[in-house]
């Protein structure tokens, strides 16, 4: 079906852009010259080779070789995407992270000498820059598995490169099971190609019937191994340390700290910022740069630009240095790093299937990551990596590799996404690693009782609706079910407010007081979700007339919130409200909310949020503050968050998150009336089957009140 070219026409020696006809810029030719270095770059013929002679193909190498920018480049110039006569297909490339997606995406346009966002573009979850003239398009691994919802065949693809394999996403899992069997019904015109960073490869090559496995080699250079010989009290506070140290006493290079998340990373910039104020003269200017998945764009690309130079001729060249989650770990390469921090822990999402509670929490890292982490510090000469941990612990308290998230994660999700593919037989389905058949029947159950599939196991009117929705099967139900209870507006932007990462209440430590006083004038008494659904209306309101950014921005700043969540909120809405109204769910004729938002109708706002997320509640208990309510999905004594608006103590609260640190909290709390709970899902408020204790017995009282 093809139509290749050899392999070394096209692009690389000629003087006209293929892809847009143009004379190449002369920028082109220089980043050529920086391409042509990648290791990958020594490989393209037998990588095409391959390619053309299999249907799967696996890519094992160093992060930083060049797999994610430059294979899929090779397969558009090798003639991938042409089709005589036809509608040219494209390369897709899938990532875990949407930040990498956007990066590399706009990298490789760069590389490519075209557009970005026409012929090269992205698309992540509630962000997509590409279009008619794409041919290769980066996406994260969730969003092809939603396009292969609509397009089983993911007919508009001729070669899907999954990236990142070792990561074991839940949806790269997922993906490389049906991929697998589209090489079978697309045996002539279909490749796909499995790319990965560790040297676990075997188990891919097992998994596609010995499929070849091409490895190739990066250029490292020796990373030197610090230990520390006592175990760290505080890993923030070592981090801190470690990094001022490295940039006053230690040679140039620039530096890599790994942090948790967004909040830690904040803190630590600005840390690093005010601990080495005045100390330019004696180790010379360093840039603080954070990066995390809800950074904007264009601030996530400021890490690639180099860094400082001498404050003065002749003075101490400067350095820049990067705190990171793990999106750097093996997703994004920077250069020039010498010196990597590593403290040992990420954010890792823990399922326990009994319990059916789901969390984020900070743990220890794999021996794997901690390796890649490392890794880093070697890439353009010889470097040093701290580890926050003493060697002991790196040999005994780490485990061997990250497990895979499919085997610790809630998989309602999955399930639905894989009904929706017509999958029907979920035990049998080819796994790379099969999830334990308690968790596929709990997230059966869980589906059950949200009314997305009936008894059969097939998905209801309701469920096809909630499937549509790239958002928790929880959050789909509660918009879905705004709509009969006709709070639309209000629900949708709730929802938004949940769906973006970012914290949208600033508190800094040195304006604690009047961050607090000003988060006061939005709180609604009925707690958290009512109090986001004002910030964001008044966030609406602001501007309205003129619609003026900048309007908006002051508007935010004087009022301690996030405007950056706040704008992402606003577009995640329009996506949500688009989704809607492809649904028959949005009434547009409605008046306005803001005419009606008398206290019934805040109520039905909170059923709707009921509808869906009526596992996430707790009841009073008589405790202290820190365990003062019990859930009811796993009986955990619980407090409420100090972030938390509501001022006094319902016997019923929904939450959103549950958050275990050194203490147990419920974050994102809302009062909640027992009727609504029991009409929300009579299934899991079946009181004949609900476990013996305070809440049924509670439960069993509001039952008999309301039937006299
Ligand atoms: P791999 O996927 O094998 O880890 P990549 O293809 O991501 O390797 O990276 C190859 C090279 O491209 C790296 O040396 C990196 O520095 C460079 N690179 C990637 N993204 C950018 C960017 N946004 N700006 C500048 N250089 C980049
Ligand atoms: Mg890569």
């Amino acid at each position: 079906r093809f139509c290749l070219k050899k392999y070394d026409e096209g692009t690389v020696q000629g003087h006209i852009n293929f892809l847009t006809s143009e004379p190449y810029s002369d920028r082109y030719f220089d980043i050529l010259e920086t391409r042509k270095s990648l290791p990958v770059f020594a490989k393209r013929r037998k990588i095409l080779k391959l390619v053309a002679n299999h249907s799967v193909t696996v890519i094992v190498g160093e992060t930083g070789s060049g797999k994610t920018t430059q294979i899929p480049q090779f397969l558009v110039e090798a003639g991938y995407c042409s089709v005589p006569g036809a509608k040219p297909y494209m390369i897709g490339c899938t990532q875990p992270r949407r930040v990498a997606a956007m990066s590399v995406s706009k990298r490789v346009a760069e590389e490519m000498d075209v557009a970005w966002g026409k012929q090269v573009g992205y698309s992540v979850r509630f962000e997509k820059k590409a279009g008619s003239e794409t041919v290769l398009k980066y996406c994260t691994d969730g969003m092809l598995l939603r396009e292969a919802m609509t397009d089983p065949l993911l007919s508009a693809y001729s070669c899907i490169l999954i990236d990142e394999a070792h990561e074991r996403t839940l949806s790269t899992d997922i993906l490389l099971g049906l991929l697998k069997g589209l090489t079978v019904s697309r045996p002539h015109d279909f490749k796909l190609i499995v790319m990965s960073a560790t040297l676990d490869a075997q188990k891919f090559q097992g998994y596609f019937d010995n499929a070849p496995l091409l490895q190739v080699s990066g250029r490292m250079f020796p990373v030197e191994m610090m230990y520390l010989q006592q175990p760290a009290t505080d890993y923030f506070e070592e981090t801190i340390r470690t990094a001022v140290t490295i940039c006053t006493n230690e040679p140039p290079g620039d530096v890599l700290l790994f942090l948790t998340g967004e909040d830690e990373i904040e803190d630590a910039v600005a840390r690093i910022e005010s601990e080495l104020e005045g100390t330019e003269d004696m180790c010379g200017p360093v840039t603080v740069y954070p990066l995390y998945a809800s950074l904007p764009q264009y601030e996530q690309q400021r890490v690639f630009d180099p860094a400082p130079g001498p404050s003065k001729p002749g003075g101490r060249p400067g350095r820049k240095v990067i705190c990171a989650t793990n999106i750097a770990e093996s997703s994004l390469t920077i250069d020039g790093i010498v010196y990597v921090i590593d403290p040992g822990f990420s954010k890792q999402k823990l399922y326990e299937p009994r319990a059916r509670s789901e969390s984020l929490q900070v743990a220890p890292i794999s021996r794997a990551s901690a390796n890649q982490r490392a890794g880093r510090a070697g890439r353009t000469r010889p470097g040093k990596c701290f580890r926050l941990y003493t060697e002991l612990a790196f040999n005994t308290v780490l485990e061997e590799t990250t497990f895979p998230e499919i085997l610790r994660s809630n998989l309602s999700m999955v399930v639905m996404h894989m009904l929706k593919l017509g999958i029907r037989d979920l035990v049998h389905f080819d796994f790379l690693d099969p999830p334990a058949p308690e968790t596929l029947l709990r997230a059966l159950e869980e589906l059950v009782n949200l009314g997305a599939i009936n008894e059969e196991g097939e998905l209801t009117r309701t469920g096809h609706m909630m499937s549509e929705f790239p958002v928790e099967p929880e959050m789909a139900k509660m918009l879905v079910a705004s709509s009969e209870l006709g709070c639309v507006h209000e629900s949708l932007s709730v929802a938004a407010m949940l769906s973006t990462s970012g914290n949208v209440f600033l508190r800094p430590k040195k304006a604690a007081k009047a961050a607090d006083s000003a988060k006061r004038k939005f709180t609604h008494s009925s707690g958290d979700h009512l109090t986001l659904l004002n910030v964001f209306h008044a966030y609406k309101q602001t501007g309205k007339e003129n619609g003026k950014e900048k309007d908006r921005a002051t508007w935010c700043w004087e009022n301690y919130l996030n405007h950056r969540t706040l704008k992402s909120a606003d577009m995640v809405r329009g996506q949500l409200s688009g989704i809607m109204q492809k649904c028959g769910l949005l009434d547009v004729d409605r008046t306005p909310p803001t005419s009606q938002s008398t206290s019934s109708h805040f109520r039905r706002v909170l059923a709707s949020i009921a509808c869906g997320y009526f596992m996430r509640v707790a009841f009073r208990q008589g405790g202290n503050k820190d365990a003062s309510y019990l859930t009811v999905m796993d009986h955990q004594l619980v407090g409420t968050h100090p972030s938390c608006t509501l001022t006094h103590r319902p016997d019923w609260v929904l939450y959103q998150e549950f958050v275990r640190t050194d203490k147990r909290f419920i974050r994102t709390c809302s009062a909640i009336e027992p009727d609504v709970l029991l009409d929300a899902s009579p299934e899991y408020y079946n009181l004949d089957l609900f476990p013996e204790g305070s809440i049924k017995n509670e439960l069993q009282r509001v039952a008999r009140r309301r039937k006299k």
